[in-house]
């Protein structure tokens, strides 16, 4: 790969797109270096603008958000469904304005949204549809693949995340018209690229309107390419890790794991508990200390967008905005989940939740 002539822009591009678009079922996809890059190029795309509302998950990671933030929008926050913690369209349908321009759900944990309500909603308002898939390469919802739910679909290829390029981010669409605002988007807002200009013997571009490198390099798409081909692996032993979490902690009555519609074919970027604070006598804080002094790497995913400072201080957000997110933000718990833990290390995160829950029921 580094021996090609190509370290950018070049062929490995466009075969990890057409791989990635293949894999999900879309038309269109363009790369782009991470995937808040590929939110801010959805946003662009969908047309928002200063002054244009965003309706926006607050139980996202805060890029999310931040994308309709960098467009000079304004992210108008939507609570969410108690059992999921997905967007709740009720919600959605609650805060739309005569400034509403899209929707921008948050397939949360790796479980696609209610696309079909929220489709309903984005067409009776002519709103764009945009999921930030993040952590749902691979799900289904009705046997339908993330990547035709939305408008506009994205992806990030973080470590963390399902495959990876290091750093890297993807847009899918169905729409040629949404693709190639992107394309322009990732690379200065330049009409046409290098490609063109060679075929076309001049040197003439044109930049038709304010765009930024958001470019992904040859490199990074030849790995992801490579991590692509063992993607269907990788989720078949998240889901088995998670079902043998769901197994063992049926048992304990003060945890509750996530409720994912039955329509869902999960793909388990995070394992999320929720712990029913009455039967305990700590709060989720003591629970989280406990199991990282077991050697055990939970998390807390996430703390809800509208409660961040900086969202205090420039939207006037704050408690009571969105009450379901805050009253689960209060309860929940990311244990570890990927592909290459052993069953052994299964048993251990299952060991040490059992120990440090059950030594604080009340
Ligand atoms: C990881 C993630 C992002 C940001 O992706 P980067 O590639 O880190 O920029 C955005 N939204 C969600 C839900 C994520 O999990």
């Amino acid at each position: 790969m580094l021996r090609s002539d190509w370290i950018t822009t070049g062929p490995a591009v466009e075969e990890f797109e057409e791989a990635l678009a293949a894999f999900v079922g879309a038309r269109h996809a363009v790369a782009v270096s991470t995937g808040t890059a590929a939110l801010h190029a959805a946003t662009y795309a969908a047309g928002v603008g200063p002054g244009d509302e965003v309706i926006v998950s607050c139980m996202s990671f805060v890029a999310t958000a931040n994308a309709v933030v960098f467009q000079g929008g304004t992210p108008v926050f939507a609570d969410v469904d108690a059992g999921t913690l997905l967007i709740d369209p009720e919600s959605v349908e609650d805060r739309i304005s005569n400034r509403t321009k899209a929707v921008l759900a948050v397939d949360y944990a790796g479980q696609p949204c209610d696309y079909d309500t929220l489709r309903s909603i984005c067409d009776r308002n002519d709103l764009t549809l945009i999921a930030d898939a993040c952590h749902s390469l691979g799900a289904e919802r009705d046997g339908r693949p993330v990547g035709t739910l939305a408008d506009i679909s994205l992806f990030s290829f973080h470590p963390v995340k399902h495959i990876t390029a290091g750093e890297g981010g993807m847009c899918v669409t169905d729409d040629a018209g949404h693709a190639e605002r992107m394309r322009l988007f990732r690379n200065h807002g330049i009409t046409v690229d290098h490609h063109e200009r060679r075929a076309g013997r001049t040197w003439r571009y044109d930049v038709v309107d304010l765009g930024y490198n958001y470019r992904l390099t040859d490199f990074q798409c030849a790995l992801a390419t490579s991590q692509l081909r063992k993607l269907p692996g990788w989720l078949a032993r998240r889901r088995e890790i998670a079902l043998r979490y769901g197994e063992a902690f049926c048992e304990l009555e003060a945890v509750e794991p996530l409720r994912p519609d039955p329509s869902v074919e999960h793909a388990y970027h995070l394992y999320v508990i929720e712990l029913d604070l009455e039967r305990l006598d700590v709060g989720r804080g003591d629970i989280f200390a406990g199991l990282r002094d077991e050697g055990i790497g939970v998390n807390v995913h996430y703390v809800p967008i509208h409660l961040h400072s900086f969202y205090r201080r420039r939207f006037g957000t704050g408690p009571g905005l969105c009450p379901v997110a805050e009253a689960a933000y209060e309860r929940i718990l990311s244990l570890p989940i990927f592909p290459r833990m052993t069953d052994d290390d299964v048993e251990d995160v299952i060991t040490a939740a059992l120990k440090v829950i059950g030594d604080h029921l009340r």
